[in-house]
């Protein structure tokens, strides 16, 4: 069974008491382990496919399988158990939390998952380890470059061990050399820990990382591709 089925989606918006449909039938089906690039032009529905695949909106019509639960069946609560659980997101800003270490940041998405403060702590300490950061660990954001703030938000992404990982233009926001970095971290975990990685961005160069490529105009789906020259894993 297929980890994401996305089944002819349809989502408008109101916009000035007019109902306006931004994405018209997309169809994506996805299984563990694959590492998705999403591509297209701005404005071509890519954040609005990504928000509605992470469970932070809701399609207008279409189905949405995710991991073998109909997500529209879900009410408020099972929807958010479900998010936590299989989806860690990462931005093009990072969105930590500034004057908070590191390691609190990697901390926030347990703090409501009734997990212990030392096992918290012990966790936290751990996914940073795990995006080369356990040297970090009592810095302040603002102590840290671009790139070490996208990997303790990649750290924070992976901490409670979801098997999904979404990251909407993980890179927009840094330099091409640090770019470069963090998308080897997002390939090693898809390759060392089975991660399912589905990333938006516009750049070729970012999206040649993935083994399979997207490509969005206009709100639908215009390919779907397998990445014959993805770099690094089995493929350099
Ligand atoms: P992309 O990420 O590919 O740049 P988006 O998915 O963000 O594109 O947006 C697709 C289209 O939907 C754009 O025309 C955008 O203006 C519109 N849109 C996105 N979110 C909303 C919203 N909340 N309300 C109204 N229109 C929206
Ligand atoms: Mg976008």
């Amino acid at each position: 069974m297929a980890l994401i089925e996305l089944l002819d989606m349809r989502k408008s918006f109101r916009m000035g008491g007019k109902e306006m449909e931004i994405l018209h039938g997309v169809s994506l089906s996805a299984e563990r382990g694959e590492f998705i690039a999403m591509m297209g032009p701005s404005g071509s529905g890519k954040s609005t496919t990504m928000n509605i695949l992470g469970c932070l909106d809701t399609p207008t019509s279409g189905k949405y399988i995710l991991d073998g639960r109909d997500v529209d069946s879900l009410d408020g609560d099972e929807l958010a158990t479900v998010r936590n659980v299989m989806i860690g997101f990462v931005f093009q800003g990072f969105n930590l939390l500034q004057r908070t270490s590191a390691l609190a940041n990697v901390e926030m998405p347990m703090l409501y998952s009734g997990v212990g403060a030392r096992e918290r702590r012990r966790r936290a300490a751990e996914a940073l380890e795990r995006v080369g950061l356990a040297d970090r660990m009592d810095h302040d954001p603002s102590r840290l470059s671009g790139g070490q703030q996208q990997r303790v938000a990649i750290a924070r992404g992976i901490v409670n061990k979801a098997p999904i990982l979404m990251a909407d233009e993980p890179t927009g926001n840094l330099d091409t050399r640090t770019s470069e970095e963090i998308m080897a971290l997002f390939q090693e975990l898809n390759a060392k820990e089975g991660i399912t990685i589905v990333l938006v961005t516009h750049e070729a160069s970012v999206a040649a990382h993935a083994k399979r490529i997207l490509h969005f105009r206009d709100g639908v789906i215009t390919s779907d591709e397998p990445n014959a020259i993805a770099r690094g894993g089995d493929a350099a």
